[in-house]
């Protein structure tokens, strides 16, 4: 099998290989063609029979901080039992809906996979409460985004490969990630908004799971949202138990069927041309994947009643406080003695100045390295232990 050059001509050597092929025969024409890839910033031969963006899905798979997920709570902790999400589980949720939609609309789903198993892996630890600490630590209107640490992550601090820093991943897949910080610009690729979209409805619909399996939240309440009774008054919602525990998988699993049905028909509905354009002609026009109307409002008031009932839960608040002081006293440490902070971020202080290199830091650690870290320095209870990668 040859391998052949990035510099060949695009359809000469994608004539020859077998996920140009599979993608010609199965993708719609709006979707994202690996073929149309604006390549990496390290050249790299193409390969036989895995797709750039299969490569890139596999890049992030194999890298440490996308191990590092199943370490970081969602909204939940470790203390709270075994069954909740992690960030590693939801983000496989994610990548799972955001297939389902993806194959049903013809998009490329190797690119919507690799972009969904990155979507997360810039989370400090302790969920948004981390994030919202270290934002705080910076000072002067600065802010600590998660999303712009995974493009870090993936662009400098991996490290995988020996002549440059990173992951090498493909232009799309960053310029995916770098819409989720500016939510500005041009219309992101149809592959990108589906990945924002599952993103939604799946921690939406695991966040009321697991509120429920906690106790935090009674099933009899949440009926009271449209949403909720919809889910469960579609046609295949009959449960054969009444056990708790039954009634709590049915009302998941039908709350990510109804919204990701209603997303499908609402775009068949409002895109009916949609066949006409390519990727880039649908960026161009500013196409956007939209629920329907309804959706939309019914959607709004479960988040908002998510929000007020289960995320501002005192039993929540009391572990999001404690969290933030670790981080606080963890980053004030580092402040007063930088060079405690491992060697390359020692070097990183250098060109980013020391506060976001101590955020830099804090934010790959898992909820349980930080622990740690704040046991030994902040404690002294705890001996050193290897850091992270
Ligand atoms: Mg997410």
């Amino acid at each position: 099998m040859s391998i052949l050059s990035d510099d060949q001509s695009a359809t000469k050597a994608t004539d020859q290989l077998q996920w140009a092929k599979r993608e010609s025969v199965l993708l719609a024409p709006y979707a994202m063609f690996s073929s149309q890839s604006a390549g990496r910033k390290h050249p790299e031969p193409l390969h036989p029979y895995r797709s750039p963006f299969q490569r890139d899905r596999d890049r992030v798979l194999h890298s440490a901080a996308f191990r590092r997920l199943s370490g970081k709570m969602q909204v939940f902790t470790g203390d709270m039992g075994d069954y909740h999400r992690t960030r590693l589980t939801h983000t496989h949720e994610v990548a799972t809906i955001a297939r389902t939609i993806g194959r049903v609309l013809r998009l490329n789903e190797d690119l919507i996979e690799a972009l969904a198993l990155l979507h997360d892996i810039g989370h400090p630890p302790f969920g948004h409460s981390g994030e919202e600490a270290l934002s705080e630590c910076l000072g002067d209107h600065q802010s600590f985004s998660h999303n712009q640490f995974a493009l870090t992550l993936v662009e400098e601090l991996e490290t995988r490969y020996t002549n440059y820093p990173g992951l090498n991943l493909s232009k799309e897949i960053l310029s995916g990630q770098d819409f989720r910080i500016t939510h500005q610009g041009q219309t992101p690729l149809l592959e990108v908004q589906v990945v924002d979209m599952a993103d939604s409805i799946a921690y939406n619909a695991h966040d009321a799971d697991d509120a429920l399996k906690l106790g935090l939240l009674q099933f009899e309440k949440l009926r009271s949202l449209v949403l909720v009774e919809r889910a469960l008054s579609s046609p295949s919602a009959n449960s054969i138990s009444d056990a708790e525990f039954a009634q709590r998988q049915m009302l998941v699993h039908h709350l990510i069927d109804v919204q990701v049905a209603d997303l499908l028909e609402a775009t068949v509905q409002r895109w009916p041309g949609l066949d006409q354009y390519d990727s880039f002609a649908a960026q161009n026009a500013g196409i956007q994947f939209q629920f329907s109307q309804p959706m939309e409002a019914e959607r709004n008031a479960f988040s908002s009643f998510l929000f007020n009932n289960v995320y501002r839960h005192p039993q929540l608040v009391a572990v999001r406080l404690q969290a933030s002081e670790k981080i606080k006293q963890l980053f004030a440490f580092f402040a007063q003695s930088p060079n405690q902070l491992p060697e390359r971020f020692l070097q990183r202080a250098e060109h980013f100045g020391v506060p976001r290199a101590i955020c830099e830091y804090i934010a790959g650690m898992t909820d349980r390295f930080c622990d740690r870290q704040y046991r030994r320095l902040i404690e002294q209870k705890e001996p050193r232990t290897e850091d992270w990668q």
